[in-house]
């Protein structure tokens, strides 16, 4: 996989085997929504532009009584998809959501060995294909023991437009596009898609949801409200958050636990004022006991603290958080969080469909949880069009999903298993932890051998990193022989210029602008029409 793939995979494709002409009708006649969150929404939106239109009556319900979380302000680059495909303009719902682009994120302090106690992981773009090669060529020779630069920092656009606050925007004559993901106020961006959804036809109803009623096959019939009404409908969609209302609490369905992969069960997280120049990056900076997120938006700074409740109380983490913050003395109001971290066995289970933290959570370190919704709400579109509710389209649904979330588990994993830290225990039990996925060890060892690492990214932990971003997370955290054991690189290791990477880099960030500077107005999505034409 090369970063090629990134530019234009992002485009709506799940539904493109449906008949969209109206009056071809679908299968599911109605879809009841049960939640009004970032999922929610996001699922209305998708269901509404594939269904609407064939006849299908989407009904979203919200509780006045149960608060949507309201964090999660950073997404990967499939957000500019969501809204792409759904034809809404980054100038319409970027300011409605004090939205800022983001070019990836920055690990601060995951590693103690000299020369990574930093790195950057970029999203990634065409013009990567030119640095690409001379990366994963060095990462290799380093592994085996070449002294050659292979910190990831030196070679991707992105990251310098990050440490320049710059727009991963680029000026109309730059022959590549670039890939980039957003930050945004989550209550904010739940509001703008409420808007949106009700103008596409969804219908909306203030209601708290009792409990779900079955029918004989053991399906969800209807559910029931505290205000007295029984709402029925041919498929129900659980966007419940952690309540996960209808796909554990009606239909009993198991959920698969991550906690002996992944400690963190717990965040804490406070504003704090916007700086003068806005960044256009993420950072991830290890803490104590877990990681803290400090995420630019056009209005503030959203900082959070993800920790393990088994190695520090919620006071601990609020005090180290504020403490790194400079608010010790400020009365700033924190919010304490509890995080399910894990997946449903089956999100689609019977007439129901669960998203968003209903159906999983693998805690938000690579900010992941929104392209989870995404997938799975466009996932389903095809079934609920062409009424294929037989076991087997159950099964090969779910096994996407999971081998989804079992790569990115993998992934996020890795942050912690490649850990040099070992100032607590914490960080040790971390670095120490033996409960890691065979195809996971597997990497570990052919990287460690000096071997490619690509097979095992392609056949084993699934699509859900590219390989690019494994080369990465093991190169930007160190994972090499140690400095001193280094030898002179032979001709062949050597092929390489830095000086030419540089140059390149360099001349290709003047096409870019500072980020402050373009969110005062920006520009219309960049179609690159010619480009997709001549590559696909
Ligand atoms: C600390 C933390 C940081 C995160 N950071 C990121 C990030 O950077 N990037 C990212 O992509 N994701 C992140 N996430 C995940 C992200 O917040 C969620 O995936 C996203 O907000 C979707 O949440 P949701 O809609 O599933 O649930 P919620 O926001 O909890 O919404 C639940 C909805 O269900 C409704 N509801 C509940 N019970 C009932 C009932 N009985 N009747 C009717 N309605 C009901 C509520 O009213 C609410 O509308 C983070 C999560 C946490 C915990």
């Amino acid at each position: 996989m090369t970063a090629t793939l990134f530019n234009y995979s992002y485009h709506h494709t799940s539904t493109q085997g449906i008949d969209r002409r109206a009056g071809t009708q679908s299968a599911v006649r109605s879809v009841v929504i049960v939640g009004g969150g970032t999922s929610g929404w996001m699922t209305a939106m998708i269901l509404a532009d594939a269904l609407i239109r064939k006849g299908v009556a989407i009904t979203l319900l919200e509780s006045p009584a149960v608060e949507i979380i309201g964090v999660g302000e950073g997404s990967t680059p499939w957000l500019r998809g969501f809204f792409d495909s759904l034809d809404i303009e980054e100038s319409e719902w970027m300011p409605e959501c004090n939205a800022t682009y983001k070019c990836g994120i920055a690990f601060d302090k995951w590693s103690t060995k000299p020369g990574f106690e930093r790195y950057f992981h970029p999203f990634a773009s065409m013009l990567d294909n030119f640095t690409m090669t001379q990366f994963v060529h060095n990462a290799r020779a380093r592994v085996n023991g070449a002294e050659v630069d292979a910190h990831p920092d030196r070679f991707f656009i992105a990251t310098r437009l990050a440490e320049a606050h710059m727009a991963p925007i680029p000026a109309g004559n730059f022959p590549f596009d670039i890939w980039y993901g957003y930050h945004f106020d989550a209550v904010l961006l739940g509001k703008f898609l409420h808007k949106k959804a009700l103008e596409r036809g969804v219908r909306y109803k203030s209601c708290h949801v009792t409990h779900a009623d079955l029918n004989e096959r053991g399906d969800i019939a209807s559910v029931a409200t505290r205000e007295g009404e029984t709402i029925a409908a041919d498929f129900f969609v659980d966007c419940t958050g952690f309540a996960s209302l209808l796909s554990i609490k009606a239909l009993a369905t198991p959920f698969i636990s991550f906690s002996e992969n992944l400690f963190n069960d717990a965040a804490v997280a406070m504003p704090t004022p916007m700086d003068e120049s806005i960044p256009s990056q993420t950072v991830s900076t290890a803490m104590k006991h877990g990681w803290a997120w400090k995420i630019p938006l056009t209005s503030r700074y959203g900082n959070g603290y993800v920790y393990s409740s088994s190695f520090c109380t919620a006071d601990q983490a609020e005090h180290e958080l504020r403490e790194s913050l400079g608010l010790l003395e400020a009365d700033t109001p924190a919010r304490h969080l509890k995080m399910r971290i894990g997946r449903l066995a089956k999100h689609w289970n019977r007439n129901c469909l669960a998203v968003g933290l209903a159906q999983g959570f693998i805690e938000p370190l690579e900010a992941t949880a929104l392209l989870f919704i995404q997938k799975t709400a466009m996932g389903i579109v095809e079934y609920l069009d062409n009424g294929d509710f037989s076991e087997a389209a159950h099964d090969s649904f779910n096994q996407r999903v999971n081998e989804h979330f079992e790569g990115t588990r993998d992934y996020i994993v890795t942050h912690y298993k490649t850990n040099s830290r070992t100032d607590t225990e914490y960080w040790r039990a971390n670095a120490t932890n033996l409960t890691i996925s065979d195809p996971l060890k597997e990497l570990y060892n052919n990287w460690m051998a000096g071997n490619s690492i690509v097979k095992q990214v392609k056949q084993s932990i699934g699509q859900a990193y590219p390989v690019f971003s494994w080369y990465c997370i093991m190169a930007g955290m160190g994972i090499f022989p140690d400095q001193k054991s280094l030898r002179p690189p032979n001709a062949s290791e050597k092929k390489f210029s830095m000086a030419e990477i540089d140059n390149l880099l360099t001349r290709s960030a003047v096409n870019f602008r500072d980020q402050k500077e373009l969110l005062e107005a920006i520009p219309p999505r960049r179609e690159d029409e010619s480009l997709q034409i001549y590559f696909w």
